[in-house]
């Protein structure tokens, strides 16, 4: 049977690219019967978020792709890395190497080629060792090909352009693109399905696999990108990418699994609404598109709305009550000491499960007339907040220091502000730990609408 993996690194938040990559691979471990392992790449220590474990973990949870297998961590297979570097090494199919980026750069320059290594060191035999990285060596001549289910065919580089590649970095880390082929190896991973921006990585994955005779190479498929309404690649700037916040904004994670298969796969026909058991009988690799996949939050909401109509209305009552006590139980004890009604706990709460504060009109009047320099103190803190530790201490000295430059001593004074652009409110919880619960993107975003 097969045994697919999805390998997320912890370096951010779950992107809903990571999502269906994570849909395809469980749609295909189920149908055939297959295991679904989940690995956690976290060899790149100055980009890992440690709390992100967590988070890929609560995603894929939500999402109701649970895993059969691990989570693994790649970090604690270092010295298995280790050791298959040292074996190509022994075998000449790596080398050490003591260039620094910039005098790469500035060879490349004058040779006035394109960027890339030359393959300086490859001859110089030098001693592996602290300060020198390994790089594998490419053969100069001829293509790497492999086989790609989704592309239907053979996938073609000159190994020219793929070079020399770093597979340990200079302070001794093994590097991803090795990692990642030991750890599928040693997993008995049968097949590879990823998005196509690996699709150079695959490359230098089967010169890898090669080198080290591992047999069979695993089946590649490599998905088609996922781009916004406007044809661009989904960004964080421009898109709303984290898995979270849709979780957050109240979708229902079947219907956002529903929604994500069929941007870039369909199961023929034009069905829209493919309850997960459907999608799991009807699933081919075969049939994924070849081209890039639109992802439009508004088809997004409208597939929403019909799971949402579809709900048994105690069903709806249910979950709509979980899911708000599931955004409210963060605040609940800040706010129990200051309720005297259920009622009331509602009304202190609301403001972290709304798109944007419902701002009292009257309230924020009379603020502006009573803080002076209303505005250069949400100035202030967005510019202050932006940048600090999201603890409720620093945002409380935060809003100290940008009361002070606005000209405004009293905290109360410098709060009132804040307190109004983001909770709509001028009393309510203690205001630095809820902006601390509310995060640091929603708090910002809301003191700029504040703003203008
Ligand atoms: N760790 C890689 C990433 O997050 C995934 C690599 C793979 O799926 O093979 O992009």
């Amino acid at each position: 049977a097969p045994r697919v993996r999805i390998a997320p690194s912890p370096t951010g938040y779950f992107h809903v690219g990571t999502a269906r990559t994570s849909l395809f691979n469980w749609l295909f471990a189920r149908q055939q019967g297959g295991t679904f392992v989940l690995r956690i790449e976290d060899t790149d220590r100055a980009r890992n978020q440690p709390e992100q474990i967590a988070g890929i973990q609560r995603a894929l949870r939500w999402l109701g792709l649970g895993w059969d297998e691990g989570p693994y961590l790649q970090s604690e297979r270092f010295e298995r890395h280790v050791a298959v570097i040292e074996r190509l090494l022994a075998q000449g199919a790596a080398y050490a190497c003591d260039c620094r980026p910039e005098e790469i750069d500035a060879r490349a320059k004058a040779r006035g080629g394109p960027p890339g290594y030359d393959g300086h060191c490859r001859d110089r035999g030098l001693e592996p060792g602290p300060g020198r990285a390994v790089r594998f060596r490419t053969p100069s001549e001829g293509d790497s090909v492999f086989d790609d289910v989704v592309i239907g065919g053979p996938v073609r580089e000159p190994l020219r352009v793929v070079g020399d590649f770093v597979i340990r970095k200079a302070n001794g880390d093994p590097l991803f693109i090795l990692a990642n082929v030991v750890d599928d190896a040693d997993m008995a991973i049968s097949h590879v399905i990823r998005g196509n921006d690996h699709l150079s990585n695959t490359h230098k994955y089967v010169l890898v696999w090669e080198a080290l005779e591992l047999g069979p190479r695993p089946v590649f498929a490599h998905l088609p990108l996922m781009v916004n309404a406007a044809g661009k690649k989904l960004s964080k700037r421009r898109d709303k990418v984290a898995v979270e916040d849709y979780r957050d904004e109240g979708y229902l994670p079947e219907a956002f699994c529903n929604y994500l298969a069929l941007v870039g796969w369909s199961p023929g026909g034009d069905r829209e609404i493919l309850p997960l058991e459907e999608m799991v009988a009807a699933f081919r690799l075969e049939d994924v598109n070849k081209s890039n996949g639109v992802f439009d939050e508004r088809k997004l909401l409208d597939v929403n709305k019909k799971y949402l109509m579809a709900l048994p209305t105690d069903d709806l009552v249910a979950r709509a009550g979980s899911w708000l006590a599931e955004r409210v139980a963060p605040l609940a004890p800040l706010v129990q000491e200051r309720s005297r009604t259920l009622a009331e706990v509602w009304s202190m709460v609301d403001f972290v499960y709304q798109a944007s504060p419902v701002v009292d009109a009257d309230a924020w009047e009379r603020s502006r007339r009573r803080v002076p320099a209303f505005g250069a103190i949400l100035a202030g803190v967005i510019e202050r907040y932006t940048t600090i530790d999201w603890t409720a201490d620093a945002i409380r000295q935060a809003t100290v220091d940008a009361g002070e430059a606005a000209g405004v001593a009293s905290l109360a004074k410098a709060q009132e502000p804040v307190r109004l652009a983001v909770t709509g409110r001028t009393v309510g919880p203690p205001l630095f730990e809820s902006l601390q619960v509310l995060g640091r993107d929603k708090t910002v975003a809301r003191l700029q609408a504040g703003l203008s």
